[in-house]
């Protein structure tokens, strides 16, 4: 864990263009901020059907006799299977994409889909077992495409690219997570811990050794008793109803043992000490982070404070220097956080 080594590994499934360091990168790597190129990303995804194995691109029309390097692995056989295994499944694309998407093919595929910051670029590729497409969808001057992201711009034309390269090679059949020593394992599907009598279950994949052992304590006599460090976000996106004022109390009362008893208020972000950095050539207005604390009935709305000046946007713009972020409850209770800031680096 990392972007060191998230770094090493993408290295290992040949993503040359990434030449800065770990810092640079940070841990936007996960997510993709690291410019690569279309080929890269197609080999990378081809070496996850190939099990984890990265393998030099071969032009067939161009030098056939030339040597080629040896391949290597990148990824265990395991980690490539279950990645593609949740790439595969069309039920998991319903919440983001919804119901019909251009990813539903008459055969097995795993398929990826990439936005670029402020829509100048999107890409969707597709694997099978037989072959891989990339598709890269954009301006070549850069101009930005207005609403336009990986499904509704690369989608489309990944899907009719699959059908027809599908007319002249085999998809066959992806490496399956069973076959790279995985097995099924029943869990809760809201805390991922073993199910139990009262937990919506489902069945996921676990590779040796890597299923949960512990049952599932959130789901207690019909209502779901949220850890400590889930409650304010439990409460900001309405999961805590007001038919289960049980679970609240319970949950209320960890929160207070949790924090060692009286404080009840408390600044969730950002977090004291923490250290941000401005990414290098972001647009100052998407560098922002969120105010958020905990509340407990009565609290009433939160009143934010940076360096002693009033904020009133649930987001603030990240400036260099230490600051002072202070939160104040109708109630009177407040609670402060020091963070520091650093300017991009050039
Ligand atoms: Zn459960």
């Amino acid at each position: 864990i990392g972007a060191a080594s998230l770094l090493r590994v993408l290295h290992g499934a040949g993503f040359s263009s990434l030449t800065r360091s770990a810092e640079f990168y940070g841990l936007g790597l996960a997510l993709g901020n690291g410019d690569v190129t279309l080929l890269e990303l197609a080999n990378g995804y081809r070496g996850l059907a190939a099990g984890g194995v990265w393998r030099a691109v071969e032009w067939r029309a161009v030098d056939p006799g030339r040597p080629i390097a040896e391949d290597r692995r990148f990824v265990s056989a395991g980690a490539a299977a279950l990645v593609l295994d949740i790439l595969a499944d069309p039920t998991a694309r319903i919440p983001g994409f919804g119901i019909e998407t251009p990813f539903d093919f008459p055969f097995q595929a795993a398929v990826k889909t990439g936005t670029s910051h402020h829509f100048t670029d999107n890409w969707a590729v597709g694997v099978t077992g037989g072959f891989t497409v990339a598709v890269w969808v954009g301006n070549f001057d850069g101009q930005p495409m207005r609403g336009v992201s990986g499904v509704t711009g690369a989608g489309p034309l990944l899907h009719r690219a699959m059908l027809v390269t599908a007319r002249r090679y085999a998809p066959s059949e992806l490496p399956s997570p069973r076959a790279a020593g995985a097995t099924r394992a029943r869990i809760c599907a809201l805390s991922g811990l073993r199910a139990t009598a009262g937990c919506a279950d489902l069945d996921e994949w676990f590779l040796p050794g890597t299923a949960p052992r512990q049952d599932c304590d959130w789901h207690r006599d019909g209502a779901v008793v949220w850890p400590a460090e889930y409650v304010e976000w439990a409460e900001q996106n309405g999961r805590i109803e007001a038919a289960s004022e049980t679970a609240v109390r319970t949950t209320a009362a960890i929160k207070t043992a949790a924090r060692g008893g009286g404080a009840q208020f408390q600044i969730v972000s950002p977090r004291a000490g923490d250290r941000y950095e401005i990414p290098p050539g972001m647009d100052p207005r998407y560098a922002t982070i969120a105010l958020r604390a905990s509340t407990t009935p009565g609290d009433g709305a939160v009143r934010w404070f940076i360096d002693g000046r009033r904020v009133f946007e649930s987001r603030w713009a990240l400036m260099p220097g230490t600051h002072v972020v202070r939160a104040v409850t109708r109630s009177g209770a407040t609670d402060e956080t020091r963070i520091e800031v650093t300017s991009p680096r050039r």
